[in-house]
């Protein structure tokens, strides 16, 4: 399909997971693209290469899609919170913060992000299956929410929440034993997983929490995985919670919260179909109610926890084309400036991608092409068999649906420092990240006095 016909056709406003590339994407009069009013091509000669940029205009928009949702179709309390893993920085917890959305934190960094960027702290929840003292006295300390994901968690607890001036929230994350169809990294809900208690513990536990003076149970949280396409699992999940839900208002726990976790998926390459955002929440809406119902209970406060389906889509990464290595009937090379360091979910997952040469967007696509990183691993390929148009050296190459676990799951591998990222809207760029540098990358490296002048 030309690419012309192709962002249009992928253009769901109202569901930026449904669209390959961010909401405000327009090809200009010059047959290259924009994005929130500025030319991709551009921003790469102003900032540099390989460079991050976010849309707001598309995170906002998911943003405002659940918000929206939860209000149309919960009629209880409701509040969706950011996973920030797939993308933690100032910038998201400021904008999460000014959407009034809350945030989940997995580790002292991340949770550190939330607090300086202006998230509430009664609105971030903290979890991890093997938190350590620091990161639960810190949280404990700030007030945070803590899901308690195992008996050594509540170990800790006990010790340090009566030392603790204040009170603290506390969820419990059980495994709901549900089968889904994702990469097996990224499935969590299966009774073999490292997360939460085993639903066999799930009376046990919540016994012994109901004796303990130091505790104050107020949510049950259980989460399936991510880049998930159906419904029903999502909602034979809710059923599950409900049972959960009742066993501990029996057992004598007054909970108030029910989160359901994250998992929406998103469209990386046309042939990925997720649900919308509104028609998930519905889904997981009107089966919480419908079990409630039947079960004659109080509607609890629903949470749920996008990540990827909140800002997968309006990330783009941009990078200057280099080598080029044609072997006859074989393959061609194309070598970017990045690869891995920033994006290390193909060699991670086998993640597919769609990308476009950014001036020559409405070009034909004529030549089939490898788009390797430039790190000495064989596995560094960004998209495996994709087809552009004829490929000049020092040409710009976007790569979209690169917002969620792009810049989080970074690394310097080859020494190589992480890109810039800066956010666009309305015809502005702001720098949000600042390119590292080869000597940022020296600053924590130390060399022992004695090894000082030796050579
Ligand atoms: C990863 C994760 C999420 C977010 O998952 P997405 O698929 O990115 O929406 C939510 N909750 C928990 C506990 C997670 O670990």
């Amino acid at each position: 399909m030309a690419n012309s016909t192709f962002f249009e056709s992928t253009r769901d406003s109202k569901s930026p997971n449904r669209n390959i590339s961010p909401i405000t994407t327009q090809i200009n009069v010059n047959g290259g693209l924009d994005i929130g009013g500025c030319t991709l091509s551009e921003l790469a000669s102003r900032y540099g290469t390989p460079l991050y940029v976010l849309d707001e205009e598309t995170i906002r928009a998911s943003c405002i899609a659940y918000r929206e949702s939860l209000k149309k179709y919960y009629p209880g309390p409701s509040l969706a919170l950011y996973a920030s893993k797939a993308n933690s920085s100032l910038i998201m917890s400021s904008l999460i913060a000014s959407e009034g959305m809350g945030l989940d934190a997995v580790s002292e960094g991340e949770l550190l992000t939330a607090i300086n960027g202006g998230v509430p702290v009664e609105k971030i929840v903290f979890h991890g299956n093997n938190k350590s003292d620091q990161e639960l006295y810190f949280a404990c300390q700030n007030g945070v929410t803590i899901v308690i994901d195992n008996q050594y968690d509540i170990d800790r607890l006990e010790k340090i929440i009566p030392t603790i001036n204040r009170s603290v929230n506390l969820m419990l994350r059980f495994t709901p034993g549900i089968e889904c169809h994702t990469h097996e990294y990224i499935r969590t809900g299966h009774l073999d997983s490292k997360f939460g208690f085993d639903p066999d513990q799930l009376e046990t536990v919540l016994k012994k929490l109901v004796d303990s003076k130091w505790a104050n149970l107020s949510g049950l949280h259980a989460h399936i995985g991510s880049q998930i396409f159906e419904l029903q699992p999502h909602e034979d999940l809710v059923a599950v919670m409900v049972d959960a839900l009742i066993l501990a208002k029996q057992i004598g726990h007054s909970i108030k919260d029910l989160n359901v976790g994250g998992g929406l998926g998103v469209r990386y390459i046309e042939s990925d179909d997720p649900p919308s955002i509104s028609d998930w929440v519905k889904a997981i809406s009107n089966k919480l109610v419908q079990e409630c119902k039947k079960r004659d209970i109080k509607l609890p406060r629903l949470m749920c926890e996008p990540g990827r389906s909140l800002i997968a889509s309006a990330g783009v990464t941009l990078y200057t084309i280099g080598s080029q290595k044609n072997i006859p009937g074989i393959r061609s090379y194309i070598s970017v400036d990045g690869g891995m360091s920033d994006n290390p979910r193909p060699i991670t997952y086998q993640s597919s991608y769609h990308a476009c040469l950014v001036d020559r967007v409405i070009e034909n696509a004529d030549q089939t092409v490898t788009i390797a990183g430039k790190h000495c691993e064989s596995g560094d390929v960004l998209l495996k068999d994709f087809c552009l148009p004829e490929t000049r050296s020092e040409e710009i190459l976007g790569v979209f649906g690169t917002g969620a676990y792009n810049f989080s799951m970074s690394s310097n591998y080859n020494r190589i420092p992480r890109p810039a990222a800066v956010i666009v809207n309305k015809g502005h760029s702001e720098i949000v990240q600042r390119r590292e540098t080869p000597e940022d990358l020296l600053r924590l490296d130390v060399l022992p006095d004695r090894f000082i002048g030796l050579n």
